[in-house]
């Protein structure tokens, strides 16, 4: 039993069977789930999705599974963090951060739109999935398939990070390094799934992987209790989750689940890929491609699918867009790491950095609340950085060479107060 009515055409309306399917055979314009809302009412409510399980299977009326979910049982529920000690560094009143830099298993956002791309494809009985990925999609994908018993085959552009080979080459898929950017590597896609018959998650099961995006904003809101944060500050690659989160909100004002306090939406590209942003600025209604070159590689998609509809949920909701450079997302990770504990990875440098500028230009004023999507972990992308921080120098083991080094200034992240022995303090 599920709430899925059809899949359906965001152009033209025209409704389709739920299937493997990117677009709709009149106009090409992008299918995507569509829901009996009417049928939910009274059904889906806040205590029904709190009995549900800790994971982001506790939202799976809103999702496009017919069965029991096959993937992802312990993925997403991930924590909403409230960020006292940044909020007063940028001096606003209420700041959060949605930290899927922990999501389970392979610690980006990626986990919750495989949890469902894996669920559905086993659904339709396909024996291979595959996705074409910056690195973080590659492992989710890898990961998921392992766990579950599928042969994953997953298409990367050739100049990913050493790190991120290995966290995906261990889960055992089959790699395929492709020269070219994600946008090429992205195109071949499409004609491997139709050649392969292939479940390629982001491609011909793109409606039911984005749906799994949605996650992220019902957990922000229902962590939240069931409240909306004004300003969400969302990273754009592909354009999926932005406007997932969006309809994530418009969906539980639709069931009564949360007041419509007119949430806006901003979107955060780097200053090296921001196909987006700078349309946004531009008050375009359309982007032009770019050739990416940034750091910031798991969000570096020059031709996002989705961007188009970034845009617009963008303006429909009063939002805005801003890029950061490449050293404002690594001032931004070393901020979010030494006041909140939380290592994110350039995409979530990113995202705080724009955030700040929309923060510090006014466009999101300090006192109403903003929430802050960290997609991503920085253990993952530890060569952007190395070099970031002096050597440690080394001591004796010695106590007289450690009060020594107490006094000398230290290399790291944050200012070292020389610290008086505890006999002297008394
Ligand atoms: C994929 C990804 C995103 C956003 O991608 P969309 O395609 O726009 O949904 C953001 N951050 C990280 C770390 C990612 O891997
Ligand atoms: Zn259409």
């Amino acid at each position: 039993m599920s709430f899925v009515k059809a899949l359906r055409c965001k152009e033209c309306g025209a409704d389709y069977g739920i299937e493997p399917r990117t677009v709709c055979d009149s106009d090409f314009g992008p299918v995507e789930v569509a829901f009996d809302y009417e049928a939910m009412k009274g059904k889906v409510t806040r205590a029904s999705i709190a009995a549900g399980p800790q994971s982001l299977w506790r939202y799976r009326d809103l999702l496009p599974i017919e069965g029991e979910p096959k993937a992802g049982l312990n993925s997403g529920w991930t924590p909403l963090v409230r960020a006292k000690r940044l909020a007063a560094e940028l001096g606003v009143k209420e700041l959060y951060i949605k930290d899927d830099s922990v999501n389970y298993p392979t610690f980006s956002y990626k986990d919750r739109v495989v949890a469902v791309a894996l669920t559905k494809a086993m659904e339709f009985g396909f024996d291979t999935v595959g996705c074409a990925s910056t690195g973080n999609l590659a492992h989710s994908v890898a990961a998921h398939a392992a766990a579950a018993g599928v042969r994953a085959c997953v298409m990367i552009p050739h100049d990913l990070e050493a790190g991120k080979m290995v966290g995906m080459t261990v889960f055992g898929p089959r790699v395929v390094r492709i020269r070219g950017n994600y946008d090429d590597v992205n195109r071949l896609c499409s004609q491997i799934a139709d050649k392969y018959k292939w479940a390629i998650v982001n491609v011909n099961l793109r409606p039911y992987y984005t749906e799994g995006a949605k996650t992220h904003g019902f957990e922000i809101a229902e962590q939240l209790g069931w409240r909306l944060p004004q300003h969400t500050v969302v990273p754009v690659a592909g354009g999926t989750i932005l406007p997932k989160i969006w309809k994530a909100y418009q969906e539980f004002i639709t069931l009564g689940l949360v007041q419509d306090n007119k949430p806006r939406m901003y979107g955060a590209q780097a200053q090296g890929c921001n196909p987006v942003v700078k349309a946004i600025q531009e008050g375009q209604d359309l982007f032009h491609p770019q050739k990416p070159n940034t750091i910031a590689k798991s969000i570096a998609i020059g031709n996002p699918a989705d961007g188009y509809y970034v845009i617009k949920v963008v303006n429909e909701s009063g939002g805005y867009g801003a890029s950061a450079t490449d050293p404002e997302i690594i001032d931004a990770i070393k901020l979010l790491a030494r006041t909140e504990g939380i290592f994110t990875e350039p995409a979530g440098g990113t995202t705080l950095a724009c955030a700040i500028k929309l923060i510090q230009s006014g466009r999101i004023p300090k006192d109403e609340s903003i929430c802050v999507s960290i997609t991503g972990n920085g253990l993952k992308t530890l060569e952007v950085m190395q070099g970031q921080f002096e050597e440690v120098p080394v001591i004796g083991a010695k106590l007289s060479d450690f009060d020594a080094a107490m006094n000398e200034p230290t290399p790291g992240n944050a200012p070292w107060k020389a610290a008086e022995p505890a006999a002297a303090r008394a």
